[in-house]
């Protein structure tokens, strides 16, 4: 089968024909119709030092898709040929405490499709079934192939009562700008976005930030109950730290720099709350997006860019550029 594959340990990534995976009892075989590109792709592409640490070589890449079964293993008991679907790409260990208590978010062995172990970027795709999300119709594929970044939104954003907050959200990446969207429809009065990429910013404005501020050229001013870090940058943090209010709440999903140091001061003399966040609540993330979407949310100027699978390269550029949203690669 046709395959995007971290090949060899340097920057890139490349097209290439591999084995299409042979399926176990517990697992479905889904032919991938649509993929969308993560930062993470990104990270492995440019081959830096997480990549080099978690990345097996070779490997196919991508955890973002939608497809269909085409296959299942003698003991599916959940889904069925001819489902369409997207999934779970964090592959949990099922015995640990949180997964029997069915809090697999939570399991410490979790490991994830497209950077440990096989990824979607490929004609198949094969899943556990306990990692299959069938998909109710009203969901359209562009949707559903984004429904793991979507997630990790949904996740972060809806972690604390959100109704008729003011909400500060650093960094205008997808997941920023698509956050921007959710905490708009929750009901939150002012969600202000920040960035230092104009383009991005003018994205998370179309989506729904009712401010937006460059930190390359304007000072943020404000004051917030709720606080999303989005960015993945110490500066942005700090700046989060120092204009949520006494008692404010922030949620943490951009992955900081090793080292990266904060003023404890405004934590604890501010008596923040502050949670990290790891990937979607299983599935409790999946319902809620549903619902929202459902619901009349709407995040489709989140997808800017959409290329054959062949033309993946023109996806990865558009990334590099940081001048793009989702991008999203058809495989059929
Ligand atoms: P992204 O890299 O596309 O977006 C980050 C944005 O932050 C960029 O637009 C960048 O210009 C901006 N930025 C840089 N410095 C800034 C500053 N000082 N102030 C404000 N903004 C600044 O990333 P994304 O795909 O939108 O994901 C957001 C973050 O979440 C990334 O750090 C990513 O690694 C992380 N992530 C975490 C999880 C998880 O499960 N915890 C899952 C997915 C992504
Ligand atoms: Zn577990």
């Amino acid at each position: 089968m046709r395959a995007i594959v971290k090949k060899f340990s340097e920057v890139g990534v490349w097209w290439d024909e591999v084995p299409k995976p042979t399926l176990k009892d517990n697992e479905v075989l889904i032919k991938i119709h649509k993929t969308s590109i993560c930062g993470t792709d990104v990270h492995i592409y440019k081959w830096d030092a997480w990549a080099r640490k978690n990345v097996p070589v070779p490997l196919v890449i991508g955890h973002e898709f939608v497809g269909v079964i085409e296959q299942v293993g003698s003991r599916v008991r959940h889904h069925k040929i001819g489902d369409r679907v997207t999934g779970e790409g964090h592959l949990t260990c099922g015995a640990c405490e949180p997964c029997l208590e069915g809090k697999r978010h939570l399991c410490p062995k979790t490991r994830g499709i497209g950077y440990h172990a096989q990824g979607c970027f490929a004609d198949y795709l094969a899943l556990p079934d306990e990692n299959v999300f069938a998909l109710p119709k009203e969901i359209p594929d562009d949707l559903a192939a984004i429904f793991d970044p979507f997630g990790n939104t949904v996740h972060t954003v809806l972690s604390f009562p959100l109704t008729s907050e003011d909400v500060l959200i650093t960094g205008a990446g997808p997941i920023g700008c698509m956050a921007a969207a959710v905490a708009r429809f929750g009901g939150a009065r002012e969600v202000v976005v920040t960035d230092v990429n104009q383009w991005r910013l003018a994205l998370a404005k179309k989506m729904g930030a009712t401010r937006t501020v460059n930190v390359k050229e304007e000072e943020l001013t404000g004051s917030f109950g709720l606080g999303f870090e989005m960015a993945g940058n110490g500066d942005a943090l700090q700046n989060l730290l120092k204009h949520v209010k006494h008692g404010g709440k922030i949620a943490l999903l951009g992955i900081l720099p090793p080292g990266t140091l904060i003023d404890w001061d405004l934590v604890i003399f501010k008596m923040l709350e502050i949670k990290g966040i790891y990937g979607r609540e299983i599935f409790r993330t999946w319902h809620q997006m549903c619902r929202l979407l459902e619901g009349g949310l709407n995040i489709s100027p989140i997808i800017t860019h959409r290329f054959k699978a062949e033309e993946f390269q023109q996806g990865f550029d558009a990334m590099l550029s940081g001048q793009c949203g989702k991008v999203i690669l058809d495989w059929v």
